[in-house]
């Protein structure tokens, strides 16, 4: 299971003695083979709680574990020792959970064909090229891309097709967790239906587990497992998907499905 406890991260505004509570005391968990989905308007603190996930971003409080293991912000408290024990923890968690963002045209290197960009995270740690040649086939059939994809740069993709080759590279290292920021939230409708079967397809094979991250309460039902709503990084309501949407308990949560199309 991947769990977050009692998060909180501030940002101080440079030039002036504001500060933003981007993230506050944030709590929940998500079991393996689950989709876990973060809902809230813009600002709400989504990214920031992916990016403390990571270990990109460090929490002013909290920690967070993979499988029962500390792998972010325990250091805080428990001084070199541990914060040596956690960057070791944490590296061969990073190798554990893929990333997928928004907008793969920019997360994707325009000069780089598909090959090299599924390539790219194998060869930065020394996979050997013979392994990485008999690979990036496997994980471009496993997004359901041909083979005549692998020379294209993104610039000849379709968004859909971007996306696909932006997941293939995030399961280069068979990852147990993907954490999708909106990864369909520049699709339209029918392309983000594609990407939501494909997502499916992934998790029943592979039994991933997804933190996934959307502004949209509409993608969410029929995806994910567990919601979690965000309001000024806060979460103000956590329950199993269904109940959210029929009996949502925070005022928020009302608007939020209120305001949908
Ligand atoms: P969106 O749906 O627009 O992507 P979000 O829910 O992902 O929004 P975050 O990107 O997590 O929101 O931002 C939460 C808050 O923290 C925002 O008010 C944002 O301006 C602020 N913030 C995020 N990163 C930084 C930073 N590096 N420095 C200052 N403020 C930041
Ligand atoms: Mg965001």
């Amino acid at each position: 299971a991947l769990e977050v406890r009692d998060l909180s991260k501030s940002f101080a505004l440079r030039g002036t003695k504001s500060v933003v509570r981007a993230v506050q005391d944030v709590s929940f968990s998500v079991p393996r083979g689950q989709t876990l989905a973060l809902v809230g308007e813009s600002g709400s603190g989504k990214s920031t709680i992916t990016r403390l996930v990571l270990g990109l971003e460090r929490p002013d409080r909290g920690q967070v574990l993979c499988d029962g293991v500390a792998v972010v912000g325990a250091y805080a408290r428990s001084g070199w020792t541990a914060h040596r024990e956690v960057l070791r923890t944490l590296k061969g968690f990073r190798r554990r959970a893929g990333l997928v963002y928004q907008n793969p045209y920019a997360s994707l290197d325009p000069s780089f064909s598909v090959f090299e960009l599924i390539a790219e995270p194998l060869r930065a740690v020394g996979v050997p090229q013979a392994d990485i040649d008999s690979r990036v086939p496997e994980l471009l059939d496993a997004v359901g891309l041909s083979r005549d994809f692998t020379q294209r740069r993104p610039r000849a993709l379709s968004g859909g097709q971007r996306q696909r080759v932006a997941i293939a590279r995030a399961l280069a290292f068979d990852p147990e967790i993907l954490i999708l920021d909106e990864p369909t939230s520049a699709l339209d409708v029918s392309v983000q239906k594609q990407i939501l079967d494909l997502l499916v397809t992934l998790q029943e094979e592979r039994g991933l587990t997804y933190l996934f991250v959307t502004h949209d309460l509409a993608v969410v039902r029929g995806f994910a497992h567990r919601v979690v709503v965000m309001s000024a990084g806060e979460a103000v309501e956590e329950g199993d998907t269904r109940a959210v949407f029929e009996q949502p308990q925070h005022h928020y949560t009302r608007e939020l499905l209120a305001s949908r199309t």
